[in-house]
């Protein structure tokens, strides 16, 4: 599932695509995605008519296509999601659900195969208020997430594990179950440690454990284990960086001890013994 580096390489590689293009025309394939909801075809039509895009950005795990009309396509990969840049002479796969006609006869394509994933529409200004990007915590590579920012999000927890603390996308934004055992790892924290009672220098070492976890991932441009690929179709190469995601019962590259797995809020959790603490 695509996580913050995925995400943002994305967002890097579209950007010097697409910035200045014009959207000439849509199509959706009228499936509804994620909770069964149908894509806003209407108001994509309206956001689109004579637009160009102007900036490609993301909060998140959301990509956000920033149109001239004042409107913004928001796009999550759910689970298998992804967008592709392709000539509008090749047919688009079976999987495609939405597709932006560009100029020079090529499209952006959102294609889909399990339809987890959203795309929706808002004007600029609604935006912040949307249901997807309300509430959402800081985002780790944001300059206001500071050691001070996740100390203070951590006190405001009660007794939760510091594993799903960091699954949870109203404290902090873009983290998914990859990242977060990666980051646990390198600040030396054990996935069952209680969110709440993380000393401020642990919390400063889990800062500094998600950023550098994260700032890997994306200078590896993402990790992929089956279905994540850039909108040229190229695979990620940080899945051979990974120190103890899908690694159980290898050795630690640090310490040697066995690692481990553990289920916590029915996802698997991968940590080592001997260099994480409780
Ligand atoms: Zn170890």
């Amino acid at each position: 599932m695509p996580e913050l580096p995925e995400v943002e390489t994305i967002a890097r590689a579209l950007r010097p695509a697409l910035v200045g293009r014009p959207i000439s025309g849509l199509r959706v394939s009228g499936m509804p995605l994620r909770l069964r909801r149908p894509i806003p075809a209407r108001a994509l039509e309206r956001a689109v008519a004579g637009a160009r895009v102007v900036a490609v950005t993301r909060r998140a795990k959301y990509l956000l296509l920033e149109l001239s009309s004042q409107f913004v396509v928001l796009v999550h990969l759910g689970m298998s999601g992804r967008l592709t840049l392709a000539p509008a002479s090749v047919p688009p796969s079976r999987h495609t659900h939405v597709v932006f006609a560009l100029d020079r006869d090529e499209e952006l394509r959102f294609v889909d195969p399990r339809r987890f994933g959203l795309v929706a529409v808002y004007p600029r200004e609604q935006l912040d208020l949307s249901p997807e990007l309300r509430g959402l915590g800081a985002d780790p590579l944001d300059p206001a997430f500071t050691p001070e920012a996740l100390l203070q999000a951590l006190q405001a927890t009660h007794g939760c594990s510091i594993k799903a603390f960091l699954l949870n996308q109203r404290r902090v934004a873009g983290v998914g179950n990859i990242y977060a055992c990666e980051a646990l790892f390198l600040a030396g924290i054990h996935p069952q440690a209680s969110a709440d009672r993380l000393s401020p220098a642990r919390a400063r070492k889990l800062h500094r454990g998600l950023k550098r976890t994260l700032t890997r991932a994306v200078s590896y441009r993402g990790t992929t284990f089956r279905d994540y690929r850039d909108p040229l179709g190229e695979s990620g190469e940080n899945q051979y960086q990974l120190q103890v995601y899908m690694r159980e019962g290898e050795r630690c590259k640090r310490c040697g001890r066995t690692l481990r797995r553990l289920v916590q809020q029915a996802r698997s959790t991968f940590y080592c013994p001997g260099c994480q603490r409780v």
